[in-house]
């Protein structure tokens, strides 16, 4: 089996309210979102199928069929605002976890045969995504920045190897770099809230693990790299550590860009 992809946009405004619920409830759960008068999103999908390529075309399917079977889907939510205009959101928060599953039950069908929907990865921004893959499951991310000076050095190596090994990057005074974190989540969506997780206690727990490095200097004020070198590899095990521990089993991925080059993941031993 292969898998292709397509990537799809289209704009679209909505708004978090549960009518059971006191004004307060709702401002405590979804914040700005609550605004009576709603709010809008360039949204981004990936549709990935998967299938065998057709031997005389060499392809799981026409992508030009693809994109017209997922426009006539889209058509319907772009430039809509989705609770008034679409019939799926009467009782469903339009969470971006709901709207990619809504959109895996209205594409998913629509496929011809020997061809299956893959994956489902539903951008509201660039910092802040779902994935979907027909499960009962989803998995929400979200990436968040800090900024923090560094100094590649091993206390295990002479200062000659440490400098043959790290170059530029043993520089004695250090360096630094704007990490990008991506946090990867996921579990049953909240019939309530239409989120794997709550938003804002999530972006509290990443912001106080991620606090222990901003505007620092790692090597010198975080004590967990007293003994270790501050590699990328180092830190994404660093803030798995932390995180995990205050996820309650959730965390699922972690992606951190040291530059737009230096990308390391972890998904945790399992
Ligand atoms: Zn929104
Ligand atoms: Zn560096």
């Amino acid at each position: 089996m292969v898998g292709a992809s397509r990537r799809f946009d289209f704009s679209a405004s909505h708004r978090y309210w549960r009518d059971e619920w006191s004004q307060q409830e709702n401002e405590r759960v979804f914040g700005k979102c609550t605004s009576p008068y709603g709010h809008g999103h360039n949204y981004t999908l990936d549709v990935t199928i998967r299938g065998t390529p057709d031997p005389a075309t060499g392809m799981i399917m026409n992508m030009v069929d693809l994109k017209a079977l997922v426009n006539e889907v889209l058509d319907a939510f772009d430039h809509k605002h989705l609770n008034e205009d679409t019939p799926y959101f009467k009782d469903l928060i339009p969470t971006t976890e709901n709207i990619v599953r809504v959109l895996w039950r209205l594409i998913a069908p629509r496929l011809p045969a020997g061809v299956a929907l893959a994956h489902l990865r539903l951008y509201e921004m660039r910092d802040l995504w779902a994935d979907y893959d027909g499960s009962d499951e989803a998995s929400f991310s979200r990436s968040y920045v800090f900024s923090a000076a560094h100094r590649l050095h091993s206390a295990q190596l002479s200062d000659a190897e440490n400098q043959q090994l790290y170059g530029k990057c043993n520089n004695p005074n250090g360096h630094g770099h704007n990490y990008t974190l991506e946090v990867t989540v996921d579990g049953a969506v909240d019939p309530q809230t239409g989120m794997v997780i709550d938003m804002v206690a999530l972006d509290g727990q990443v912001r106080g693990v991620i606090d222990t490095l901003d505007h620092k200097h790692i090597d010198r004020e975080v004590p967990w790299f007293a003994a270790r070198a501050s590699t990328g590899e180092h830190i994404v095990l660093y803030l798995w550590e932390l995180l995990a521990a205050r996820l309650e089993g959730q965390l699922r991925h972690l992606r951190l860009w040291e530059t737009q080059n230096n990308v390391f993941e972890y998904s945790g031993e399992r």
